[in-house]
């Protein structure tokens, strides 16, 4: 295709896996089932160079770390493919797609995550259609950001989350129009397509995984997990709310918390419990007192953008408050604009 060339870098998940005698688990000559199945189609593919990791892992173990070895990896090749595929286990995806869109900041070329439900090799399995849409989408001259190719649909890798364990169509981005609708004919959403930006300014700086823990609201909790995550001295906490941002503020235990977190440096972020939100603190009296106390919204970021903004930032070396007044301004288009 146009004498492009992409680098397939390929990480683990269960598109290379086998069942073994406890389950899936990485398959020992996957590069060479890959080759096999990419030599069938070699007329309509780019052309591509495979970089296997030496150990392939199940994206459930994936730590901060990983999504750094890639973003690294990637730059380090950046000028010697015109694109890239990452092939990815499905659970962590969304996260190691926006950790890589934070690192890849102002690309220029495509970033295409994928992986599969059911392995290569497998009756039925839909590796080889996400493999080799995901190929030809990485020598597409109108994509510049990293994106996510899952069963028919191209989503922003920073506004996708995994939808579904059990279907084919795994991944959606409920909160931002899908990027792609592939079906007979690959229809790109020029609209919703990041820019091609003019100077790329990437950013790896050292994850570490100590720094930010969620906390999920459930009816009836004891404030006294609140005070157990603050234990663990996070550096920035993300409360998981009801609806647009609704915290439980029968007990005032919260807010004294959440108050003297904040004189510790620790940012406090409220995102949804919701697939669908724009979380706006203050729309019900309950949790209004949230902002009181320098809790900020969470807009309409995904988990995942969530978490993994809060660690970009905070590897990026930036004090509480500089964070909290960044953290809702769009980097690379993980969030609507206020
Ligand atoms: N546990 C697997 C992984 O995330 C699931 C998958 O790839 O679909 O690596």
């Amino acid at each position: 295709m146009n004498g492009k060339h992409i680098g397939l870098i390929y990480t683990g998940g269960t598109v290379g896996m086998a069942k073994a005698a406890n389950g899936y688990a990485p398959m020992p000559d996957f590069a060479g089932v890959l080759t096999r199945l990419l030599d069938t189609y070699r007329d309509g593919l780019p052309r591509y160079t495979l970089h296997a990791y030496p150990s392939p892992i199940d994206s459930t173990n994936a730590r901060p770390q990983d999504w750094q070895t890639i973003g690294r990896d990637i730059a380090a090749r950046y000028e010697d493919y015109d694109g890239f595929v990452i092939l990815h286990g499905t659970d962590t995806m969304a996260y190691t797609a926006t950790a890589l869109s934070f690192m890849l900041q102002g690309l220029r070329k495509p970033v295409i995550v994928t992986g599969s439900q059911i392995p290569l090799g497998v009756p039925r399995s839909d590796a080889a259609q996400n493999l080799i849409t995901s190929l030809q989408l990485a020598a597409s001259d109108a994509i510049h950001e990293v994106a996510i190719c899952f069963h028919q649909r191209l989503l922003r890798g920073n506004r996708s989350t995994k939808v579904s364990s059990t279907r084919l169509e795994a991944f959606d981005s409920p909160n931002y129009p899908r990027l792609a609708e592939i079906g007979i004919e690959v229809r790109l959403n020029e609209d919703a397509l990041l820019p091609r930006p003019t100077h790329e300014h990437f950013e790896l700086p050292d994850y570490r995984q100590d720094l930010v823990l969620p906390v999920r609201f459930v009816p009836g909790m004891p404030m006294s997990v609140v005070r157990a995550m603050l234990d663990l001295k996070p550096r920035a906490l993300i409360l998981e709310c009801f609806g647009s941002g609704n915290a439980p503020d029968r007990d005032p235990a919260l807010l004294q918390m959440l108050n003297e977190a904040r004189r510790n440096g620790v940012v406090t972020v409220a995102c949804s419990q919701s697939l669908h939100a724009e979380v706006a603190i203050g729309t019900y009296a309950a949790g209004a007192g949230m902002s009181a106390v320098g809790v900020i919204g969470a807009c309409d970021m995904t988990f995942e953008a969530i978490y993994v903004k809060l660690h970009h930032l905070l590897a990026m070396g930036l004090s509480a408050d500089v964070i909290r007044e960044q953290f809702q301004r769009p980097l690379c288009g993980e969030v609507s604009a206020l």
